[in-house]
């Protein structure tokens, strides 16, 4: 072979970007062995180095073990980062050690491997030991390996309980993003909203400030004594701080960055953006934009997808779409942001659409992508879509995602559907605390007494509690009327837990006196609550005093609610439904004229259905569906045939100056009776049907569905603002109690 030929070969080892793929990789070290045999340690570790790039770990192995020892430091540093970027992260800590017993000394090529490997393993101490031997070696002065040190720091300090949510950052994003869409079913106009809103989330996902602190001290340490920082540097410490929740540092940190002589990039920007999302700081966040407009990074997508949920975030949905329509390329993340935006803001028909779109536009939903899209149809109760969702989230082997297998039971619990619901919960390999919550939420809807007894597995289970988790525990008392056991969990939860008790948690406790008929005790707890109450807390009692028909309390109640929010038009309706069950129709004109002077209305009822995966939404009285002909027809016959078995209309809270068969006829028209109409003329006999309403059902629909469940032999779930009620054969699983 030529010498000339020898020197091209070498200048492809001296240059390892030249080899673009494993093929070629093979090639050249086969061609070495041919015309330069017996290959040099030196060349053989060059080889390794490329193989390690294309993270070949058994050939780089293979050739290693030829080399005598002690091997070179190239190839030590190969074979420990090809072991750490192949995850098996103790053997490339092993190699290191081993690298030190044969006297090869470390170079800064080879910390960066070793710290991540650190990091992955969770194990601060040996982090900190490898810290040791970088200033030992004087290495500590090294760029590449400050970051890698500041980064071990960043992510190893902090208190183990978040530490699942720094490995998935998307968790608390999607944790928000279920809740969000559960505050948007429950308009906060309406009774019993508090129920299940479940704003406490907060608490279980903000992170004890202090203790990460501590972490960030060491950080910035290492960020100080650093002689030259670069963009990695500083984004390893804004981030730091932007995790930590230190906003204001993060912020100043930028500044200072700006003011040395480095221009954030756009991995700064993406990591700053979500401080103005979270605090809805639109004025800080628009700057943000018109930044990265001056800058040339508004075609970046890692910025695009960040403006897209702040602009979310604070509710500009239009702004987020325009974003999105201007990026010059869609990849999953930007298609999940714009999605997420729709849901969040209770876009549901939209954010399903996108996703439609997404899926036409052949791009790969990403696991995350599940856990955003379902909460649309757990808003919708599109059972259908959900399940075909499942079926595919199956085939692409998303399933044994936790956060999907928990957006799953979230899906199928409000749906209805709390079989399914509960056994995907059973074949969850781990289940987390929000998985729990779930489930638990979801069996307290159902008002079943199950949502307690695993409450108290979850115990066991040593999960630790949180807000939430009371928020729905105390739900399933109220709806299965123990009293004494909710009092029991309310202060448990204090006492035991040291949770603080939020607005959901008094709610809840007063909703169930209040139906329980202890109202007095009701109204002495509301009063004695130690945050401020809300309208909403004090109409769950004005409710209870309507049922009660106890008109004294009720005037005293309304009169709390007027003081906090006198335009609350909940309060208003419920106030004229009492008067007018009980006759007194001067007084309902009384708060008719008043509500007619304020400009209120009183809140449309509507329910919704999903026939053939198309959602049909009915409203009270309403004759613009398609179908209504034939749906009026069915419910005449209903009617007729209820009414045979002894059905007869509770007409009571109809103004009596309305005639018998117009009052019968108002009450058979409600949007329940609608939707139930024609799901029972649009599927085949037996089939279970499913109904969502945006109200409290009244109580002469839940009489009526009761008798519609036994006559026409179907079996009716009607999902409304505050729980599920299961109907069959004449009775229905909320006992009446509701
Ligand atoms: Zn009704
Ligand atoms: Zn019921």
């Amino acid at each position: 072979m030529s010498t000339c030929y020898q020197k091209s070969l070498r200048a492809f080892l001296e240059q390892e970007s030249v080899i673009k793929t494993k093929h070629q990789a093979k090639e050249l070290h086969a061609r070495l062995i041919r015309t330069m045999a017996p290959v040099s340690a030196i060349l053989n570790s060059k080889i390794i180095s490329i193989y390690s790039n294309f993270n070949l770990l058994q050939d780089s192995l293979t050739l290693f073990n030829t080399i005598d020892s002690p091997q070179p430091t190239k190839a030590w540093k190969s074979i420990i980062k090809c072991y750490a970027s192949s995850g098996l992260f103790l053997n490339s800590l092993t190699s290191f050690n081993e690298m030190r017993s044969v006297g090869r000394i470390p170079d800064r090529n080879v910390f960066p491997s070793v710290l991540k490997s650190c990091v992955q393993l969770r194990d601060l101490r040996l982090g900190e030991s490898v810290h040791g031997c970088v200033m030992r070696l004087g290495l500590d002065c090294d760029l590449y390996t400050g970051n890698a040190l500041m980064n071990m720091y960043a992510k190893l300090q902090l208190p183990k309980a978040q530490q699942p949510f720094d490995e998935f950052p998307e968790r608390k994003k999607q944790v928000g993003s279920f809740r969000n869409s559960w505050m948007a079913i429950n308009h906060p106009d309406e009774v019993n909203v508090h129920l299940i809103s479940g704003v406490g989330l907060k608490d279980m996902t903000e992170k004890p400030i202090e203790m990460e602190a501590l972490g960030m001290d060491t950080v910035r340490k290492v960020f100080q004594t650093m002689p030259i920082r670069d963009v990695v540097s500083w984004n390893t410490i804004i981030q730091g701080n932007v995790h930590g929740g230190r906003y204001k540092e993060a912020l100043g940190m930028l500044r200072e960055m700006g003011n040395s002589d480095l221009k954030p990039d756009s991995f700064t920007l993406s990591t700053v953006l979500p401080i103005f999302s979270k605090n809805v700081d639109l004025k800080k966040g628009k700057e943000i934009h018109g930044f990265a407009i001056r800058h040339g990074f508004d075609g970046d997508g890692f910025i695009g997808s960040s403006l897209i949920d702040m602009y979310a975030n604070c509710t500009r949905v239009e702004d987020s779409y325009k974003l999105f329509s201007l990026l010059p390329q869609c990849d999953a993340v930007s298609w999940n942001s714009i999605i997420a935006a729709c849901v969040q803001n209770g876009r549901f028909d939209e954010g399903l659409e996108l996703f439609r779109q997404m899926l036409r536009a052949d791009i790969e939903p990403l696991g995350h992508s599940f856990s955003i899209i379902m909460p649309a149809c757990a808003h919708l109760t599109t059972l259908t879509l959900g399940k075909q969702l499942h079926a595919y989230i199956i085939r692409t082997g998303n399933d044994e995602n936790l956060y999907v297998a928990s957006s799953l039971v979230d899906m199928y619990a409000k749906c209805g559907n709390i079989k399914n619901a509960r056994w995907i919960f059973d074949n969850m390999e781990i289940q987390d605390s929000v998985s729990w919550t779930d489930m638990i939420m979801g069996y307290a809807m159902h008002g079943h007494y199950d949502a307690i007894s695993l409450f108290e597995e979850m115990q066991m289970a040593g999960v630790q509690s949180n807000s939430v988790v009371f928020v729905a525990v105390l739900t399933a008392c109220s709806h299965a009327g123990l009293v004494n056991e909710a009092w029991k969990y309310f202060s448990t939860m204090t006492q035991n837990h040291g949770i603080a008790p939020g607005l959901e948690h008094y709610a809840a406790l007063a909703d169930l006196l209040g139906r329980a008929g202890r109202l007095q005790e009701a109204y002495d707890f509301i009063s004695s609550m130690h945050i401020k109450p809300t309208g909403s807390v004090w109409s769950a009692l004005l409710s209870a005093c309507r049922v009660h028909r106890n008109f004294e309390m009720a005037d005293k109640v309304a009169k709390e609610i007027f003081k906090i929010d006198p335009e609350y038009t909940g309060a208003y309706a419920l106030l004229l439904n009492m008067y007018g069950a009980a006759g007194s129709w001067k007084e309902a004109q009384k708060i008719r004229i008043t509500m007619r002077r304020k400009g209120m209305k009183k809140k449309p009822a509507c329910s919704w259905i999903e026939v053939k995966n198309k959602v049909h939404a009915f409203v009270a009285g309403d004759k613009s569906h398609p179908f209504y002909g034939q749906i009026d027809e069915a419910l005449q016959d209903i009617l007729e045939r209820i009414e045979n078995e002894g059905y007869v209309p509770d007409t009571s809270e109809i103004p009596h100056d309305v005639d018998e068969e117009q009052k019968r006829y108002a009450v058979s028209t409600h949007s329940e009776r609608l939707a139930i109409a024609f799901g029972i003329i649009s599927s085949p006999a037996g089939t279970t049907i499913r109904v969502t309403k945006n109200l409290r059902v009244c109580v002469d629909c839940h009489t009526a569905i009761k008798f519609i469940s036994k006559t026409m032999g179907r079996e009716i779930i009607v999902r409304d603002n505050i729980r599920f009620h299961h109907f069959k054969d004449g009775n229905c699983s909320c006992g009446d109690y509701w």
